[in-house]
């Protein structure tokens, strides 16, 4: 029988669309054709996979308008915010096509003076099918960022997009059909967590997670079993921290889209601030002057996922409790399905919005009395994604320190924006790279392979090997080692 998923709007609660509840059978049937399409795939090279991925941004591109209304249906998001997700998610599928073959090219090795008669090479091998698991927060951009990179390095891709936002992982997969039509190398599944869970049990050969840190962790477990390799790109609190050189303006303009924007729930969101003690005054009234006019429902939408909505209740009332002050918002910040922005200051290291991923229009901010301070209290945290660094003098020096995967200095989150870096975290944000040359890579596997190109008068790798040829294996090690 088949089951049915539904779609809401956050925003009024109204259906907006069904779609197929994928089961564990469908799972595994979506995995065989995608198996039986990978040679096909892989055997249409470098350019032909781009002439596939650039026809698809085109027409993504020709339907900007469509696939942006829905995004902002599904989300609640703005349209704007949903367009300029979409140009992000381009960017990439347009790089990611045209950059495999550099990136994946086959490339020579020096052998080394006992095998210098090899040719000595690496060659990138796709692992065959790859599943994608995407969240709901940037339904296009988060998925595409593994899509794109897998499809360009040579997988064929089954995709489960978030129960949340069905309808535009089922879009993606009707117009990848459009333009390539016979294909059989991109499959999109919609469904809940279960189809997730099949989709980790079934004969994938990697599979590529955004979402949760909870999760996460469940699916890594899953796929050990088989073990099928995994890139985890999870969760973060990330930290901008603010030194005394900092331009404030600009700073506080930054920050507060960095934690406001798309009702905070973006995973690379700024959730913390450490302000030099010597002009944390200045920047803190600076953000409360351009906070004024922000309004949940006008420049960001509603919590996309009801259930996060108790979540951000218990971090704002929990700071309120141990006595953080309010300069935006107060404790009833969460009116549903809105949050109104808010922020809290001297907010205690432990309580549950600095050390936990908030994913709400929140900021935290706390004076520090020296950057090595910063840089200790933003470490601290068991997360290590992304971060933001605002100083004239010290940026680079303060980004060294940080234990995170990405570093926007006197900037916010424009590292997810540069095709040619790779994206992806420390610690309990995650492992593997999405994006850039390591993205391409991630979604092949190194197969390393030699070849004699002359004979050597003396060879090592047989029975036959004569007392000469040890000889003179022991004064080549004393030569070089010794
Ligand atoms: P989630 O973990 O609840 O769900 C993510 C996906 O996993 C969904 O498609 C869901 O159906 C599926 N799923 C749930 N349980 C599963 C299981 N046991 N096995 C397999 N799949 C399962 O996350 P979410 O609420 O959709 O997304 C928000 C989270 O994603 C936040 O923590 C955010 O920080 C993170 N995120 C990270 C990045 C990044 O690149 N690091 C980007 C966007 C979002």
């Amino acid at each position: 029988m088949t089951q049915t998923l539904i779609s809401y709007s956050p925003l009024t609660g109204e259906e907006v669309g069904r779609y197929l509840d994928a089961t564990a059978a469908d799972v595994e049937q979506a995995v065989a054709r995608a198996r039986a399409g990978a040679a096909n795939w892989q055997a249409l090279g470098f350019s032909g996979r781009k002439e596939v991925l650039k026809k698809w941004a085109q027409l993504i591109a020709a339907r900007i308008d469509e696939i942006s209304a829905l995004i902002s249906e599904e989300t609640g998001k703005p349209q704007s915010d949903a367009q300029l997700e979409v140009s992000l998610a381009l960017g990439h599928l347009g790089w990611a096509g045209k950059n495999a073959r550099r990136y994946l090219r086959i490339s020579h090795r020096a052998p080394g003076i006992l095998l210098a008669n090899m040719s000595a090479q690496v060659q990138h091998v796709p692992y065959g099918v790859v599943g994608v698991i995407g969240p709901w927060n940037y339904p296009i951009f988060t998925p595409m960022g593994s899509i794109a990179y897998a499809l360009a390095a040579g997988n064929t891709v089954v995709f489960k997009p978030s129960e949340y936002t069905p309808g535009v992982g089922h879009w993606l997969g009707e117009t990848f059909n459009e333009v390539a039509p016979s294909c059989n190398a991109f499959f999109v599944l919609t469904g809940g967590p279960a189809t997730g869970v099949a989709l980790c049990a079934s004969d994938i050969n990697k599979l590529a997670f955004t979402g949760s840190t909870a999760t996460a962790k469940k699916v890594a477990a899953s796929c050990a079993s088989k073990m099928t390799p995994v890139v985890l790109e999870c969760g973060g609190t990330d930290p901008a921290i603010i030194d005394h050189d900092a331009d404030l303006k600009k700073a506080a303009e930054f920050v507060l889209w960095g934690g406001m924007s798309n009702a905070g729930q973006t995973c690379i969101g700024i959730e913390r601030v450490y302000v030099h003690e010597a002009i944390a005054d200045q920047f803190i009234a600076e953000i409360k002057a351009q906070a004024q006019g922000l309004q949940a429902g006008l420049q960001y939408g509603p919590a996309t996922m009801p259930s996060q909505l108790k979540v951000i209740d218990s971090h704002i009332k929990d700071a309120a409790g141990r006595g953080a002050h309010f300069l935006l918002g107060d404790a009833d910040s969460v009116q549903p399905p809105f949050v109104n922005p808010t922020i809290m200051l001297d907010v205690p290291e432990d309580s549950l919005a600095v050390a936990e991923e908030t994913f709400g229009p929140t900021l935290t901010i706390n004076r520090v009395a020296s950057m090595g301070e910063a840089v200790v209290k933003a470490n601290a945290s068991k997360y290590g994604l992304g971060a933001s660094v605002w100083s004239k003098r010290n940026g680079r020096q303060i980004a060294r320190a940080l234990e995170c995967g990405m570093v926007s200095i006197n900037s916010v989150i424009a590292f997810a924006g540069v095709s040619t870096l790779p994206f992806g975290g420390a610690k309990q944000s995650g492992y593997g790279r999405i994006h850039g040359p390591e993205g391409l890579r991630e979604f092949t596997y190194p197969k390393s392979v030699v070849r004699p190109i002359f004979d050597l008068p003396i060879a090592f790798t047989t029975f036959k090997r004569s007392a000469g040829a040890d000889r003179l294996v022991r004064k080549l090690a004393q030569l070089l080692h010794g």
